[in-house]
């Protein structure tokens, strides 16, 4: 502490006393109530919502919690006469924002006849899914993002001007090239507390750019799943006074862009075989994927392909919008094959387009949708 500059000191004592005070009232004892926070999508299929309900048992299912409701015109939500839409909850987790028996709620959005709202994705991704059980979809996705001032200036860049040129940062270590490395190890820890299935985090090229990787994930899991890890990694930057952004091209020029890729196999690509059965899945699969590239792209970020048209452009480690390609161990393609994969001739594939704002719901059902479902034409 004491080579700290004074106004940083002084920064870190106020903490300090703030989070004594916190904690004298968060020891408190719940006196047996659990608390529930309902957490849903709202209108810009980008944003989340919550609110917390208090109930006297702890709930080990979704299933065992009530429908809810919230105000539509105040999320941009409503339908129809009256505001409320309703919620339930699909999915439970630990919350580690409240240690103990207490839980976060994942719902999905109702209209006021309990049928799916206009803006609830969840409802046709998993219709997609239960129609192709046998195929045993499994998903990962590499969620990237940038971490901002309130300011919306990249957290940690100089006010004026740029850091130096990206290469020294991917995966890197040191104070001149690492960016808030402890937002990220807390979101790490919180995400495992909490039940999901992170499998990794690294460093990105662009300084204050990360991304951690969810999965695998069987089916309509990895939508929900990824929607709880962005809940939670706002959470943890609500703590440390920064903004988490999906934009998927926050700093024009040679900077990279952020993605979300969604790798994927079916039970017959990840099974080993000596006569290859599985990477011949994996070649028809992109196969069919060529065909259906532009569909694909309207599904790839909210906005019906307008969001990546500012990253998928032909350079830092991306193809261009309106062009299908697939390589082995290639990452300015549309669609990788592990250099692993291609050695054991089995496993799964990377599709490098969908962008970091994207729905899971909506790109995950589109893969199924073009690889299990379609016919052979
Ligand atoms: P990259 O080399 O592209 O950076 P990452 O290691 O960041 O890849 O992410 C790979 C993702 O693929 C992880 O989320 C992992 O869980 C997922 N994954 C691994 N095996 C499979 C599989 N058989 N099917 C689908 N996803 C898989
Ligand atoms: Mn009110
Ligand atoms: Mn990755
Ligand atoms: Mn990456
Ligand atoms: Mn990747």
């Amino acid at each position: 502490m004491s080579r700290l500059g004074k106004g940083l000191k002084r920064k870190y004592e106020k903490i300090g006393a703030l989070q004594q005070l916190h904690e004298k009232y968060m020891s408190l004892d719940q006196n047996k109530n659990v608390q529930v926070m309902y957490i849903w999508i709202d209108a810009t299929g980008e944003n989340l919502r919550g609110k917390t309900k208090t109930f006297d048992f702890e709930p080990r299912e979704a299933s065992e919690l009530p429908i809810w409701n919230f105000d539509g015109t105040s999320t941009g939500q409503q339908v129809g006469e009256g505001s409320d839409v309703y919620i339930r909850p699909i999915a439970l987790y630990r919350d580690p924002f409240r240690p103990g028996p207490n839980k976060i709620a994942l719902c999905e959005t109702l209209d006021h006849d309990y049928k799916p709202h206009p803006t609830n994705t969840r409802q046709q991704c998993l219709e997609v899914m239960n129609k192709a059980k046998e195929f045993v979809p499994w998903f990962g996705m590499e969620q990237e993002y940038t971490l901002l001032d309130l300011d919306r200036h990249p957290y940690g860049w100089p006010k004026h001007g740029y850091p130096g040129p990206q290469g020294p940062y991917y995966c890197a270590v040191g104070s001149d090239k690492i960016y808030g490395r402890e937002i990220v190890e807390a979101h790490y820890r919180a995400c495992m507390y909490a039940g999901i299935k992170i499998s990794g985090t690294n460093a990105e090229s662009m300084p204050s750019q990360w991304e951690y990787q969810v999965g695998p994930c069987e089916g309509i899991e990895m939508g929900d799943q990824l929607w709880v890890a962005r809940y939670i990694l706002n959470r943890v930057c609500e703590d440390y006074g920064v903004v988490s952004s999906l934009d998927p091209k926050p700093i024009l020029g040679d900077w990279n862009g952020a993605g979300c890729h969604l790798n994927f196999s079916t039970e017959v690509m990840r099974t080993p075989s000596i006569d290859g059965a599985g990477y011949r899945a994996i070649e028809e699969a992109i196969q069919k994927l060529s065909k259906v590239h532009l569909e694909h792209i309207a599904y790839y970020d909210p906005h019906g392909g307008r969001d990546n048209e500012r990253r998928l452009i032909g350079a830092n480690e991306t193809e261009t919008i309106d062009a299908f390609s697939s390589g082995v161990a290639n990452r300015e393609c549309s669609v990788r094959i592990p250099r692993q994969v291609y050695n054991d001739q089995y496993g799964y594939f990377e599709d490098r387009r969908p962008s970091s704002n994207c729905d899971p719901y909506t790109v995950t059902a589109a893969m199924v949708k073009t690889c299990c479902l379609t016919g052979e034409d």
